[in-house]
């Protein structure tokens, strides 16, 4: 076994603690990560505060996981020693039913397998995940990381990065179209720099003029203040797609007014 520290949540609303375990022995298609950096989600601390309920303790949260290989197994063709590399949100799937082989391994038909606070297919075990030194992860859910990019920044692309890009992608935002980005957080500022790199016009939607001046430096083009009832009113009929990122429960419609016809609000937060 692989001897690993990490810090684990022992109970909901407590302080993480030093935690040592083992993880498993490299299987065919297993690597060794060595992990140099990794993101803070929102998701951990729902699980360390067991907000979703099912939190089994001790759990060790982290999935934005940036690191080096450093072993393979036998079986494993697409990666060597020493790559960079990224672990999200996912550690396994079954590889085998329709969703998998689509490639949407998030909708596999037996479950996938989450990076912590899940059971291993094969032996049972409880997955733990990234605020720790090293993790065995299958190849099929380990990503090439360019050595050209900020390291620590790459992390949180494992997870607020795939969560923004994917409704981006999935409903085709192109140059030239109006793009709100409701809410400035983790996921938000994801969603203006993609949105902006796409080459969109990008407006942050917020309630607070402070964040709408980091929402310029990041690459928004305008800031709409939410709470102000005549520039909502200014701007309806106006956006080809929304991305609310509000955490909370919250009214829609608002931000449903200012949509053009026929378009599109993509909630990623609730
Ligand atoms: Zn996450
Ligand atoms: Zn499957």
């Amino acid at each position: 076994m692989i001897l690993t520290k990490s810090y684990a949540a022992f109970e909901a609303h407590k302080d993480l603690e030093p935690y040592q375990f083992d993880r498993r022995e490299l299987r065919d298609d297993d690597i060794l990560i060595d992990i140099t950096f990794c993101g803070v989600c929102h998701s951990d601390l729902h699980t360390v505060n067991n907000d979703w309920k099912g939190t089994k303790y001790p759990v060790v949260p982290g999935h934005e996981i940036i690191g080096k290989v450093v072993a393979i197994g036998s079986k494993v063709t697409q990666f060597k020693v020493g790559d960079t590399i990224g672990v999200g949100c996912m550690v396994d799937s079954c590889q085998t039913c329709h969703a998998c082989e689509e490639g949407i391994e998030q909708y596999c038909e037996k479950g996938f397998t989450p990076t912590y606070n899940g059971k291993d297919r094969i032996d049972q075990i409880m997955t733990q995940g990234g605020y720790s030194d090293k993790i065995v992860v299958r190849e099929k859910f380990c990503l090439h990381i360019p050595e050209n990019i900020h390291l620590a920044g790459a992390a949180p692309l494992l997870c607020a990065g795939i969560t923004t890009w994917s409704p981006l992608a999935h409903w085709k935002v192109k140059e030239g179209d109006t793009v709100g980005i409701i809410g400035l957080g983790g996921l938000g500022h994801m969603g203006v720099k993609f949105a902006h790199a796409l080459k969109a016009h990008v407006v942050m939607i917020t309630s607070s003029e402070s964040k709408g001046e980091d929402a310029k430096r990041l690459g928004a083009d305008e800031v709409l203040i939410s709470s102000d009832k005549e520039a909502m009113k200014k701007n309806k009929n106006r956006f080809d797609f929304l991305l609310n990122t509000i955490p909370v429960n919250h009214d829609a419609n608002p931000y449903i007014q200012l949509l053009k016809t026929d378009s599109v609000m993509v909630f990623i937060a609730q």
